[in-house]
């Protein structure tokens, strides 16, 4: 019963000014069909236009990171990286979904644009910190794609950066490269203070 266990009721939570929506990488080559198709990805979709619908209810902002390769990324099986070519930029498989529904006035955070560095986390390299900081933002709400790599490794540098962080549970699908992976990375998450709510623990 204590605990490190992850709780069977999600945490309730009144979205309030300091609040920002963090929708990850959800980019057609993650989708089906992509080149690197993450299982059940496109099922997150629907679930974020329903996050991003509540925040844009209240004001609050919404940020969408990608990764957004040059040619010839370090991370590519061609340069002895782990993954297939994927979300080169300017091409259709690094653009979000067609289905997903952000805001005009959403801010765009593009991520490992550099040939010979990799970044999954959205903080790597990127001014998201610094305009969060900016915004007045405290408290940061992630989803999208992967739990594994990109959620995960977020969570821990706004943990590190001293934010307070929910996961959207039912708004992460996991790469799974191993097994268990997705749960092993939810777990992290938990243990470093994340929270983690649903829709349903979304007060509006
Ligand atoms: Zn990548």
């Amino acid at each position: 019963m204590n605990a490190v266990t992850k709780s069977p009721d999600p945490t309730r939570c009144q979205l309030q000014p300091g609040d920002v929506l963090l929708v990850t990488d959800i980019q057609n080559d993650f989708l089906a069909g992509g080149s690197l198709a993450v299982a059940g990805g496109d099922e997150v979709v629907p679930v974020l236009n329903r996050y991003i619908a509540a925040f844009v209810a209240q004001g609050l902002p919404v940020y969408a990171t990608r990764d957004w390769h040059p040619p010839g990324h370090c991370s590519f099986h061609a340069q002895g990286g782990p993954w297939p070519t994927h979300c080169v930029a300017g091409t259709h498989g690094a653009a979000f979904a067609a289905t997903l529904t952000l805001p005009p006035d959403t801010t765009v955070i593009s991520k490992a644009t550099s040939r010979d560095r990799e970044a999954y986390s959205s903080f790597q390299g990127t001014d998201l910190d610094s305009r969060l900081r900016a915004a007045g933002i405290r408290r940061l709400f992630i989803g999208g794609l992967t739990t594994d790599y990109c959620v995960l490794n977020t969570v821990r540098d706004a943990r590190h950066l001293g934010y307070e962080v929910f996961v959207l549970a039912d708004a992460i699908r996991a790469v799974e490269v191993q097994p268990g992976d997705g749960r092993r990375a939810e777990a992290e998450m938990t243990s470093l203070g994340a929270h983690s709510i649903t829709l349903n623990g979304l007060a509006a």
